[in-house]
């Protein structure tokens, strides 16, 4: 089958690779319907070091199920399912309470052990505990929204939750990518009253305003801060939800968070230390997050998906086949698209 292989930064091929097979009897392998490249693919596509054997990427999919071991019980030859980033057992102490991406049995796709799935067909070990079965062979509308189930939706959706977003609240999201519009899209959903996105790109900007944003910040740093202020009683927010992981940017969120708020850290941090310890502490903000256990949310977000409610596969502004997923990487990665989506 073809796959995405990236060998190093900026150099991501596409190869003929041995199809994926069944290995462990708990494994399944489904042909992939539609994938996409991420926001956190690009951390790699910029800095990842020259690798012989390459690495196939990819952690976002939606599937029908081709072949199932001899172990699988729940899911069946056939199923349409969505594939969480993040495979997991679904029995352990911390899949009971929901967060999935600490299974003590689990891993991420797309790393150097579990082949990804930007490519033909993907491998799922933990198949019972790591697949969600749609009872319908859904709708071709609907499955860019069913897509974003397995990361971006689910990812803004954990932001929201651990940044205490409630109804009538104050929200800010910072960045505006696809994470990033997803958040606002669930600030919406939870009932937040005001929506503050900070971003400069015109055509996301746009978007978040129809998901949903109430006022524009396209300053960055201390203007950001002050124009926050300035738009929220010179408080700060409740709520903030950090889609981006770099320094200045949760330095921003944190600062931007009122006396007692919340930020919720859904960008992969591109430093070892959190920023703003002193403002945090001195406001009491509470700072979380981390890998969202999107597995868990798919219960909760799919029925407003299938009743058209929310509508996160508008991030999508390209799809390409396989063969142009390298050119989909440099497009998200010029910022010439927000997220490009696969369809192989
Ligand atoms: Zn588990």
């Amino acid at each position: 089958m073809r796959a995405t292989v990236m060998y190093g930064a900026g150099d991501v091929r596409i190869e003929n690779v041995p199809d994926p097979k069944i290995l462990e009897p708990t494994d399944a392998v489904i042909r992939v319907t539609r994938a996409c490249v991420c926001g956190s693919d690009l951390w790699p596509y910029q800095k990842m070091e020259r690798s012989d054997t390459g690495r196939v990427m990819g952690h976002e999919a939606i599937g029908v199920v081709e072949d199932v071991g001899a172990d699988v019980r729940r899911i069946k030859r056939g199923d349409f399912v969505i594939m969480p980033f993040a495979f997991s057992d679904g029995t352990c102490a911390f899949c009971h309470d929901g967060l999935q991406t600490s299974c003590i049995h689990g891993g991420f796709f797309g790393t150097p052990d579990v082949a990804g799935a930007q490519a033909e067909a993907v491998r799922i070990p933990l198949a019972d505990g790591t697949l969600f079965r749609l009872g319908v062979h859904a709708d071709d509308a609907l499955m860019p929204s069913l897509l974003t189930l397995s990361d971006v939706m689910g990812t803004g959706h954990h932001a929201a939750i651990i940044g205490k977003v409630a109804p009538g609240k104050s929200v800010a999201v910072v960045g505006d990518g696809a994470v990033g519009l997803c958040g606002v899209i669930a600030a919406k959903r939870l009932g937040a009253e005001q929506i503050i996105i900070l971003g400069r790109h015109a055509d996301r900007i746009a978007l978040a305003k129809d998901f949903g944003a109430t006022d524009v910040v396209s300053e960055r740093g201390d203007e950001a801060v002050e124009r926050i202020r300035a738009l929220t009683g010179g408080y700060g927010v409740h709520s903030v939800l950090e889609c981006v992981g770099l320094e200045e940017a949760v330095n921003t969120a944190i600062s931007i968070a009122r006396p007692g708020g919340a930020v919720g850290r859904v960008g992969v941090p591109q430093e070892q230390t959190i920023p703003g310890s002193e403002p945090a502490f001195y406001n009491n903000v509470t700072v979380g997050g981390g890998p969202a256990p999107v597995r868990a949310y798919i219960e909760d977000l799919l029925p407003d998906v299938l009743e058209g409610n929310i509508e996160p596969g508008r991030v999508f502004d390209r799809t390409v086949g396989v063969d142009g997923v390298p050119d989909g990487y440099r497009a998200m990665n010029d910022r010439e698209a927000i997220k490009v989506m696969i369809k192989p």
